[in-house]
């Protein structure tokens, strides 16, 4: 098909799409949308015949483990939790009585999921991109006999190992906390790293990087070409690998490791989770990897006592467009005649994994868009009312406590699900993706935009 007509097909399907799902005209007018995910199974269900399993999860905690005392070595920040890269877990009082003043009706308790403050690389992606990087080394040094089963893998931190890593290199794609994680953690392993960013990537996060010996490659279409490129060079090289955000399972379950995790911080806070006091957890979402992991490990944990919605700029809603349509990866945000820009640069992709939603579809409540404006006014919120910074993008999460009461298709949703009941004993997860790293000009830079977008005139 060449292009001209390509685009006449688009076109005619989106109109069709529309007429079937209203819920897409709204979606393309730039509205905020709120969408139950009509495909919500029993999690027994949800969780049969995947690609991926509760042994993979388990697989890769135990690789992490193994990789502890190489990480403590060379990130001493992470000595506290013995080279574990773990986030706190926070309850928020005074954030939640501060949304409630202006009406979100939040019942039960609000707590924050600091991924923000993650070791390494400040953000979610921590998680993910660490891991994915750490089983690509120690598949190099085992094949390579640099390894013996049984070792310790402090031997990563030595020269040796440094020097026969950089005989290889990585390619990754990036909006730009990816680029940071999987550059951060190369370059410490010996790596030769290539980032692939696009042209919305935030200054710092490049400047960071070089800092750092990585090189940073900027393209000025959209993340989608940025990535292809970068899949292109590492490809044309035996000796290189490619972080593939959109298909990597790797990733997946490095993200996925957060919800045992995540069990344990609940259950040492006596914070119980059962059919009497379900957890609500909340998480935004670009191409689907970090909230999709997340989603798969939280209901291999908490089954149907765990409520999950992701939340996604109005720009950039792509995952919430594929999984209504059922098209996945086969739309792109662009097709609806959004253009896919936001100020929320961790979540802005057009395209969702066909892998993710696919994997979670039946796992997923549902989801709740927003308008970038939005975002600053509750990371100011939550500055003032906590002292916690954390970046634009992770800011989406908060939208989901604050519509779940008041939206009718929310409500609905809780009424059905016999939830209304139980919400004074309930648990909200804010899922905090990212802000760690942020630099203190970009943080009052942010500040100033949340002033003048009014948030600071209650
Ligand atoms: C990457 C990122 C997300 C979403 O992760 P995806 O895997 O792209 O869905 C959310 N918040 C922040 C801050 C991120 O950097």
């Amino acid at each position: 098909m060449d292009s001209e007509n390509r685009e006449v097909g688009i076109k005619m399907k989106t109109e069709e799409l529309k007429q079937e799902h209203p819920i897409i005209a709204e979606m393309a007018l730039e509205h905020e949308v709120t969408w139950i995910n009509p495909m919500l199974a029993p999690a027994a269900e949800a969780l049969e015949g995947l690609s991926v399993s509760a042994e993979d999860i388990q697989d890769a905690e135990a690789r992490l483990e193994r990789f502890a005392p190489f990480i403590r070595e060379v990130f001493p920040e992470t000595a506290e939790r013995d080279g574990l890269i773990e986030s706190p877990l926070k309850e928020i009082p005074s954030m939640k009585e501060a949304m409630n003043r202006e009406g979100c009706g939040i019942r039960g308790r609000l707590m924050l999921k600091m991924d923000s403050h993650l070791a390494v690389a400040g953000s979610v992606k921590a998680r993910g991109g660490i891991y994915e990087i750490l089983k690509y080394a120690e598949s190099l040094a085992l094949a390579h006999g640099m390894l013996r089963p049984g070792e310790s893998y402090v031997k990563f931190a030595g020269p040796e190992m440094k020097n026969f890593l950089s005989g290889y290199s990585v390619h990754v794609g990036s909006t730009g906390n990816l680029g940071l994680s999987i550059g951060i953690i190369s370059a410490a392993l010996g790596f030769q790293v290539n980032v692939h960013m696009s042209a919305d990537a935030k200054q710092w996060k490049k400047d960071l990087l070089r800092s750092k010996g990585v090189h940073v490659a900027e393209y000025t279409g959209d993340y989608g070409k940025a990535v292809r490129e970068g899949r292109a060079l590492a490809e044309a090289d035996p000796r290189s690998y490619f972080v593939d955000d959109e298909n990597s399972k790797d990733l997946f379950l490095g993200y996925a490791v957060a919800a045992g995790r995540l069990k344990s911080q609940l259950s040492a806070q006596k914070i119980p989770v059962d059919r009497e006091h379900p957890l609500f957890v909340y998480i935004p979402c670009g191409v689907g990897g970090a909230p999709g992991g997340i989603t798969f490990g939280l209901k291999q944990e908490f089954g149907d006592n765990v409520h999950i919605f992701f939340e996604e700029p109005v720009q950039a809603c792509c995952m919430a467009l594929g999984m209504i349509t059922g098209l996945h990866d086969r739309i792109c945000v662009q097709d609806i005649g959004l253009t896919g820009r936001t100020e929320a640069d961790g979540l802005a992709v057009g395209r969702p994994s066909k892998f993710v939603g696919k994997t979670i579809s039946g796992m997923l409540a549902g989801e709740f868009t927003v308008c970038d404006q939005k975002l600053y006014s509750h990371m100011k919120m939550l500055m003032d009312t906590e002292g916690i910074f954390i970046e634009p993008s992770s800011c989406a999460a908060f939208e989901g406590p604050s519509r779940l009461f008041r939206d009718r298709e929310s409500r609905e949703f809780l009424e059905r699900k016999a939830l209304q009941e139980r919400m004074e004993s309930a648990v909200h997860i804010v899922w905090a993706t990212g802000g760690s790293l942020v630099p203190q000009d970009v943080r009052e830079e942010y500040c100033r935009k949340a002033v003048s977008h009014g948030a600071g005139d209650r």
